[in-house]
Parts: structure tokens; C-alpha cells; sequence
């Protein structure tokens, strides 16, 4: 047990050290970031040139970070189907990259997101092995800074993120503020100081030599007092040399969600000055902006959201444009990778075109196990050694419709051809009998139940908590602003939804149907600590809420 504490403290204090040695590296590097700033002819040459390169650039890191690092966990993959670095070769040089990509996937090499965290085996044919997140990240050390997921359904996980990573993503950036015409707008940005990843479009935007005027910012809880001066000491360090060294950098000013009518006041000023506005923020979060302007009265005609972090539905972009406003999206994996920017010539909602420069994406063609319905994972492929982590044929939980289009629009002249649509998670929640895809509440709890008891996206939660005794409750939390509601009405609508539910999967009705275990309660739903409102939340014990409030 003792040696167990000590090997945990040698790595504790290894990784702190080496936080601190890539933070000083991180302080000197910074002026030179934002002094050479990428203009947009060098960002649209260099998409190209990459493309151009991307085989070879796939195979080079497969070279070097796979089958000359025996420990990889994707080497003991592609052993195992007999793919030897001269057949991944001529495989990619004959056939292409995604093609490549889709024959080892039908093969056994790819991960699940499960086993990508560690959470389970991998098992192929008769071999078995887990892996842990460590060994997926580079040994390269660069300039670079760290940013936690919030753990919405996970725990968290620290992801670092290099200045060279965030100088190749402004590639990107710079040709899709061009299609969207954003170099014009006034910029904000409503999302939480580190650990939450918001400072990469901050540092993105000021490389590409756009200003941000304001960040209104959401406070995260920390794990402990040395994780949260590390990241308020970032966040302020980072500030302050933009402010110094980049073209302007905002202050974080925090917020609560009361005070949200600050950031329609600025929309308003703006406005009258002639400019229009564009705040990036989780779809949450931009829903919210709309529904006070909404109260307000205030028009918010020629303000473009950009949203990502939760599933952009349909009646969440109604809202947004009941008060004259419009949105696109970004969609990443992790926060850190990149998969792509909403295209300036949609004809889907959430269409975005993929950064094939940066990451390969492919649909594996096996469908997910014990499922009804055909469902193809999406599996991710990184192509650059300075990305966070290297995914070789990565599920990231998501299902999507790919399609190569000619839309017209700037992505797609630089040889961005690839399009994501219907982006849908099939990761399934399942607990205490219950079984259902997560996609299936959207639906339920933003467009069936405001149309039929009142109320907007966001009002409507399912709560899922522990009591005392150690049993699991469900409730159903109403935001207490919808009126004349016919409670009874709403739990048997719920009941007969969720029992006959979609795509052919039934819910397990045992946990509620028992007297007692199922309410309904008039309460403000849960927000994550970065403002999104998901339609199940899962209460973490008390005693670990306890732990991380401290
Ligand atoms: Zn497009």
C-alpha cells in the first residue's frame, strides 16, 4: 500500500514538474505567437500544401510514433492483422489514406471510446490488452498549456494543448471567419476560464490577427487548490501577455447566469455602432443569450453564434432564430482535436466540412454490436504530430453522414470537400434498467414537450440522483417559469415516450414504475460548469461533490 502512495506521488510530482518546465517554455514563447501572426493567403497555402502531403505526412507519423514505439498500443493492433509498415505503405499510396483507414478498421484495428480511456479491454480474436490514456499522448515537448474536459459523464481528462497545435488550427480558422465574413464582426466569447478549453479560440483568434473585444466567462470548479493555481495562473498569464504582445485580449468577466443580460446589452451597444456580433459559446449558452433577448425585446438581427458541445438541434437553432439571429458550428473531439468548421453554404444544420488537413474521418463500416438499427461509428484519425493525443481509427462515440459536396463556399475552395451532417451520439446511458440513446430525449424534451405543456429548450431535464439509501431516483425537472402545467398529464406523455421509445429500443420501466421512485420536481435545471443543459443529468454522489467543491 505504501509503495503504492510513493509511486503515485513520483508521478504526481513528475507531472507537475513537467507542467511547470512546459509553462516556463510556454512564457517565452508567447510574444513570438502572437507577433507572427497567419494572414489569409499564407493560411489557405498551407491547407493546401498539407493536403497535398497528407499521405505522406499519415505515414510518417505512423513511422515514427507507431512501429518504431513498441509500446503502442496501435502496433499491437496492426500486428495483429499482419500489417507491417511496407503494407500500410503501398496500401495508402495505392488505395488512399480513408480507404486504408476503412480495410484496418474492418480488420480489428480501431478503438471504441471505451477502450481508448482505458475503461475497457481491448479484446481481438483471442488477444487481450487495456490501455491508458498516456499512451496515446507524443513525447515531443512544446510550448504548451493543459485544459481538463468538464466531465459531463466522465471523469475529467487533462489534455494538453501546444502553441504549434493552435498556430496549425488557426489555418482552419482563418478560411472559415473568411466564409462567414467574420473578420468584419465584433467578437466575444461566453465559456469558462481553464480548465475549460476556451482560450484556444482566443489564441487561435489573435494569431489570425482578430481582435476579441469581450469573454464573458463561466468559473469551473477546481480538484484541489494547486490544480486552480495553476489555472488561474495560466489564464492570467496568458491574458496578459495577449494584452502586451497580441492585437487586444479580453479579461475574463465572470458571470452568472442572471447577469446574461450583459451580453445582449453589448449586442445592443454594438449594434448601434453599426457592428454586428459574434460570440462563440456552447449551444446551451447561445439558447440562453436568445431566450433574455427574447424577454427583453431586443432584436439580435446580424449576430451569428457559433455553437458546439452539445448536439445542435433543431429547436435550439428556432430559438435563436426567433430573435433574428444565426449560428453555425465547430465540432471537435476531446475539445482538443479539431474535426471541422460549419460550412458557409449549408444545407443541413449542423453540416460542417472535415479539417482533412489536420485529422482523416471515415464511418467503420462494422455497425455498433446489439443494436438494431445499422449504427457506424465514426472513427477518428489524427495527422499531425502536435495534435494532443495520436488516434489511429478512433471512435469518439459519435455517428454522422459523410458526403463530399461542391457547396461553393471558402472551406471547400481550399480543398476542404469533405462534409459531417446529422453528428449523433450513440452512446447509450444505462443504468438501473434503463436503456435508451441519449439523441432520443433531445427530441422528447425540446420539441415534443414544449409544443404540448408550454416552456423552451432547456426547461425540461431528466434527473437521475442518489439517495441516502444508496438507491437510484429518477425525477423530471421542470423550469418552474412554465405555467399552468398538467403535471400528471407530463409524467404519463413521459412514460408512454420513454416505454415506447425510438429506434426500436425499449425502455426498461422497472426503476419508475415502482411507487415512489419517479416525481417531478419544479426546479431549474442543471447546467454543466460550462452552461450546458443536458436532457439527462447524473448526479455525482455527495461526497464526491463535497471533493471537488473543495
Ligand atoms: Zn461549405
Amino acid at each position: 500500500m505504501t509503495s503504492l502512495v510513493a509511486s503515485k506521488q513520483f508521478w504526481q510530482l513528475r507531472s507537475d514538474l513537467k507542467k511547470a518546465r512546459e509553462l516556463f517554455k510556454l512564457t517565452a514563447s508567447l510574444p513570438r505567437f502572437f507577433r507572427e501572426k497567419v494572414s489569409l493567403s499564407q493560411a489557405e497555402e498551407g491547407i493546401k500544401r498539407a493536403l497535398e502531403n497528407r499521405n505522406n505526412t499519415f505515414l510518417e507519423l505512423a513511422r515514427t510514433q507507431i512501429y518504431e514505439y513498441p509500446r503502442s498500443p496501435y502496433l499491437q493492433l496492426l500486428r495483429l492483422v499482419g500489417c507491417e509498415f511496407s503494407d500500410l505503405c503501398a496500401h495508402v499510396h495505392y488505395h488512399g489514406l480513408e480507404n486504408t483507414l476503412r480495410k484496418l478498421a474492418m480488420e480489428g484495428v480501431y478503438l471504441t471510446s471505451d477502450e481508448f480511456k482505458g475503461k475497457k479491454e481491448v479484446v481481438r480474436g483471442g488477444f487481450s490488452f487495456r490501455v491508458c490514456p498516456g499512451d496515446f499522448e507524443f513525447a515531443i515537448s512544446r510550448p504548451a498549456f493543459y485544459f481538463q474536459s468538464t466531465g459531463t459523464k466522465n471523469k475529467p481528462v487533462s489534455t494538453s494543448t501546444s502553441l504549434d497545435w493552435l498556430s496549425l488550427r488557426a489555418l482552419g480558422t482563418a478560411v472559415f471567419s473568411s466564409a462567414h465574413d467574420l473578420y468584419s464582426y465584433s467578437h466575444a466569447l461566453y465559456d469558462a476560464i481553464l480548465p475549460a478549453n476556451s482560450l484556444n479560440h482566443l489564441l487561435t483568434n489573435a494569431k489570425i490577427g482578430m481582435r476579441t473585444e469581450r469573454w464573458f466567462a463561466r468559473r469551473i470548479p477546481a480538484n484541489n487548490t494547486l490544480e486552480k493555481l495553476y489555472f488561474r495562473s495560466v489564464t492570467y498569464l496568458i491574458v496578459l501577455m495577449g494584452k502586451r504582445f497580441g492585437p487586444n485580449f479580453p479579461r475574463p468577466e465572470f458571470l452568472s447566469i442572471q447577469d446574461i443580460r450583459r451580453i445582449v446589452d453589448w449586442i445592443a451597444v454594438e449594434k448601434r455602432s453599426g457592428r454586428n456580433c459574434y460570440i462563440i459559446t456552447v449551444a446551451s449558452s447561445a439558447v440562453r443569450i436568445a431566450q433574455m433577448a427574447w424577454k427583453l425585446g431586443v432584436s439580435l438581427e446580424g449576430t451569428k453564434f457559433n455553437v458546439a458541445g452539445e448536439p445542435f438541434t433543431e429547436a435550439k437553432a428556432k430559438t435563436i432564430e426567433k430573435v433574428g439571429a444565426t449560428s453555425t458550428s465547430r465540432y471537435s473531439y476531446g475539445g482538443g482535436n479539431p474535426v471541422g468548421f460549419g460550412c458557409a453554404r449549408p444545407i443541413h444544420r449542423d453540416e460542417i466540412h472535415v479539417s482533412q488537413h489536420l485529422v482523416a474521418a471515415i464511418s467503420n463500416a462494422k455497425p455498433v454490436p446489439q443494436v438494431e438499427e445499422q449504427i457506424h461509428p465514426l472513427l477518428l484519425t489524427t495527422l499531425h504530430s502536435a495534435a494532443p493525443r495520436l488516434l489511429l481509427n478512433v471512435e469518439n462515440g459519435d455517428y454522422v453522414v459523410t458526403e463530399e459536396r461542391e457547396c461553393g463556399c471558402a472551406l471547400e475552395k481550399v480543398g476542404l470537400k469533405l462534409h459531417l451532417h446529422h453528428i449523433r451520439s450513440y452512446e447509450k446511458f444505462t443504468s438501473e434498467g434503463m436503456n435508451y440513446f441519449y439523441g432520443d430525449l433531445y427530441e422528447l424534451f425540446e420539441k415534443v414537450f414544449p409544443s404540448e405543456f408550454g416552456g423552451e429548450p432547456g426547461d425540461y431535464q431528466l434527473v437521475e440522483e442518489e439517495e441516502h439509501d444508496g438507491q437510484t431516483r429518477l425525477a423530471l425537472k421542470v423550469h418552474p417559469s412554465v405555467d399552468n402545467l398538467d403535471e400528471s398529464k407530463l409524467l404519463e406523455r413521459l412514460r408512454i415516450a420513454l416505454a415506447n421509445g425510438s429506434r426500436g429500443n425499449r425502455f426498461m420501466t422497472g426503476v419508475w414504475q415502482e411507487a415512489g421512485s419517479f416525481k417531478l420536481k419544479r426546479e431549474i435545471p442543471h447546467a454543466s460548469p460550462r452552461g450546458k443543459i443536458l436532457p439527462l443529468h447524473i448526479s455525482q454522489p455527495k461526497i464526491k461533490l463535497r471533493a471537488r467543491e473543495g
